[in-house]
């Protein structure tokens, strides 16, 4: 197995126009600096335009999503009084099938946001009378994606600039790529029980619900069909890790893991250790000063099983990810 640091080239998708393709209808691109020079060292990003895809040209006139938020049309905007309003929504969708499938071995996707291709939440659809309806949709493409891929961890381009969604988007990209490969290439009750084993205290700071309902979901499956059960289990683990830990949650999971430094830390050194934690929870400190600290006392000190814990090192330390939540 790689080390985390030597995890590189994971296979992520991304909108063109992030990662700086001249491919936007004006001919420009919506370049992410973050996606280009952060993201980049671990990511191998395979770029997609369904726009371009779909042949409608660069430049091409603006196009908007209207009519019913849940299955809107895509038509030229009317800003272009020159073209036709035909809906170019099929079209769009009959470019996306070979991309869809192209997707299938991506362990994350990062989409263009606002776009009526590419966003993925919060896009304007607009009623007959040229008003946008309140309730907001999916761009065509994106809304594909997710439903072909729900496991697949998909983030936009501007909330990646929000320090928590980026640290949960890379945590989740990672995760992903590790049951791809560890459990899905090499399909075993073994090797899904390792992966879950490795990714237990990462679970607990993200939902205890669900780290107890996993845990049991494996203690009782043996006479589950391994198909089966990989696939429930990928799923719900998926869910559950969906959103950033608390500071509450992160102080527990810390706590729990001090408990295997009980023997051969001496109580000075630990009520240190807590006393960070509680700057951590106070706000004070960001995440990476309290686990910089227990991942050396764990280094020095801990046991081969809390060694092995994801939690400590979900991604390579190198990427900042937990200087800034
Ligand atoms: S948002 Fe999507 S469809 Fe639009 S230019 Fe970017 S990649 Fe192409």
């Amino acid at each position: 197995m790689n080390t985390i640091s030597e995890t590189t080239n994971i296979p992520v998708g991304i909108s063109a126009c992030v990662m700086g393709e001249e491919v936007r209808f004006n001919g420009g691109h919506s370049q992410s600096r973050i996606c280009r020079n952060q993201l980049a060292s671990h990511f191998k990003y395979q770029t997609f335009c369904p726009e371009v895809a779909a042949g409608f040209g660069i430049p091409r006139p603006t196009m908007r999503l209207t009519g019913d938020p849940q299955a809107p049309s895509l038509i030229f905007s009317r800003t272009n009084p020159d073209v036709a309003s035909e809906n170019l929504g099929q079209r769009l969708t009959d470019a996306c099938q070979p991309m869809l499938q192209k997707c299938v071995d991506l362990d994350g996707f990062i989409l263009k946001k606002d776009s009526p291709s590419c966003g993925m939440e919060r896009v304007k659809v607009y009623q007959p009378s040229g008003h946008p309806h309140e309730q907001r949709g999916a761009g065509l493409f994106a809304k594909a994606l997710m439903q072909q891929y729900p496991n697949l961890p998909i983030e936009e381009d501007g909330r990646l600039n929000d320090a928590q969604l980026r640290e949960n988007f890379v945590m989740r990209v990672f995760a992903h790529h590790h049951f791809r490969k560890e459990v899905i290439e090499q399909p075993s009750f073994h090797h899904l029980l390792q992966f879950h084993s490795s990714y237990k205290y990462l679970l607990m700071a993200h939902n205890q619900v669900a780290y107890r309902t996993l845990g049991k979901m494996l203690a009782d499956a043996h006479q589950e069909p391994l198909d089966k059960l990989m696939e429930s289990y990928f799923e719900q683990f998926m869910q559950a890790i969906s959103q950033p830990a608390s500071r509450g949650a992160h102080c527990n999971v810390m706590q729990h893991i001090m408990g295997y430094l009980k023997q051969s830390v001496d109580s000075t050194a630990r009520q240190a250790i807590l006393t960070v934690f509680e700057q951590y929870r106070l706000e004070e400190v960001n995440l990476i000063t309290p686990m910089t600290l227990l991942s050396h006392y764990i280094s020095q000190n801990g046991s081969d099983y809390i060694r092995a814990q994801r939690y400590l090192e979900p991604y390579p330390a190198h990427l900042g990810l937990r200087n800034q939540v």
